[in-house]
């Protein structure tokens, strides 16, 4: 997987901050998390080709998470887009784009496909052959979802060497690797764990948007290699994550760390605060591998 952070501050945009959006790349699927006001500058600057993009995850209507995605949306019908867009949202989410494309007399060319999400509980809402996509129910001021995402479990691999002990015939190869057991013309049978490796363990990535401290989301993101959790305030500022609905950096370790993940990334931080290493020195009293979030930044797993 491969993750690019396009903006990951707090409310406003500002000279050298955006709002947050991220893309992840999950065996050739492209996904759009999130789509605050920039975004598609945000995109021209890593040179993403638009019509990759074929579902975007909202997670709920702030300003910061979504303004950006009827411009977005207005973009691709001027460039002559053809290709599907699915939109995964709060419910509302349909009226509104609607409506702002309604007013300015823009008819959309493309089919424009909404998934409007109302339930508390986790729902699977994607899944192709490469790829499945959750939800992860938040605590925020507004309905707001995180979203999972799981790469399948690939292929077995051939063990050639141990496959020529065999006469096997190539045709069969295919089928070896979907995990079938072989017999061979005498008779005998070949077991599938004998000539075949496990695949390459299948990835996966917790995006968890703005929330308060919410201990539910653990057995939903348990083990995962990435999480990226809010951490909009710092200790001191605790009262105010809880007033407005966040989560500190400490707040977002004891998540990491309780789910047992591989890696935390931090970000959606307030801008009160001048230098970003004081989030990740909080966080690592609580759990190691913190790394923060910043625009443009890329990571790989
Ligand atoms: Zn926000
Ligand atoms: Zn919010």
């Amino acid at each position: 997987m491969k993750l690019t952070i396009l903006g990951c501050f707090s409310a406003t945009p500002r000279t050298f901050n955006n709002p947050t959006s991220q893309l992840l790349e999950v065996k050739g699927n492209l996904f759009l998390i999130d789509c605050g006001e920039g975004t598609q500058v945000q995109l021209r600057k890593q040179k993403i080709k638009f019509s990759r993009i074929k579902h975007i995850f909202i997670s709920h209507l702030h300003g910061d998470h979504f303004y950006g995605l009827p411009g977005l949306i207005s973009t691709f019908h001027l460039l002559g887009r053809e290709a599907e867009l699915n939109i995964y949202g709060p419910k509302g989410i349909e009226e509104a784009i609607k409506l702002l494309l309604k007013l300015s007399n823009s008819w959309i060319d493309f089919p424009l496909i909404f998934h409007e999400l109302t339930s508390k509980d986790s729902e699977l809402i994607l899944e192709n052959e490469k790829v499945e996509v959750r939800t992860i129910p938040l605590d925020h001021r507004v309905y707001t979802n995180g979203f999972l995402f799981k790469e399948k479990e690939g292929e077995r691999k051939l063990d050639i060497a141990k496959v020529l002990n065999y006469d096997i015939d190539k045709a069969y190869y295919q089928k070896i690797k979907k995990g079938k057991d072989i017999t061979l013309d005498n008779g005998e049978v070949v077991k599938n764990d004998e000539i075949t490796l496990d695949p390459m363990p299948s990835k996966s990535y917790a995006f968890c948007s703005d929330t308060r401290y919410k201990r539910d989301v653990i057995p939903l993101i348990k083990n995962v290699n990435v999480l990226y959790h809010e951490s909009t305030f710092l200790e001191e500022h605790q009262h105010l994550a809880v007033k407005t609905k966040h989560s500190t950096a400490k707040e977002a370790a004891q998540i990491a760390k309780d789910a047992t993940v591989e890696t935390l990334i931090l970000g959606h931080y307030s801008t009160r605060y001048g230098d970003l290493e004081c989030f990740k020195e909080e966080a690592k009293q609580v759990f190691e591998a913190v790394e923060l979030a910043d625009d443009g930044k890329e990571f790989d797993f």
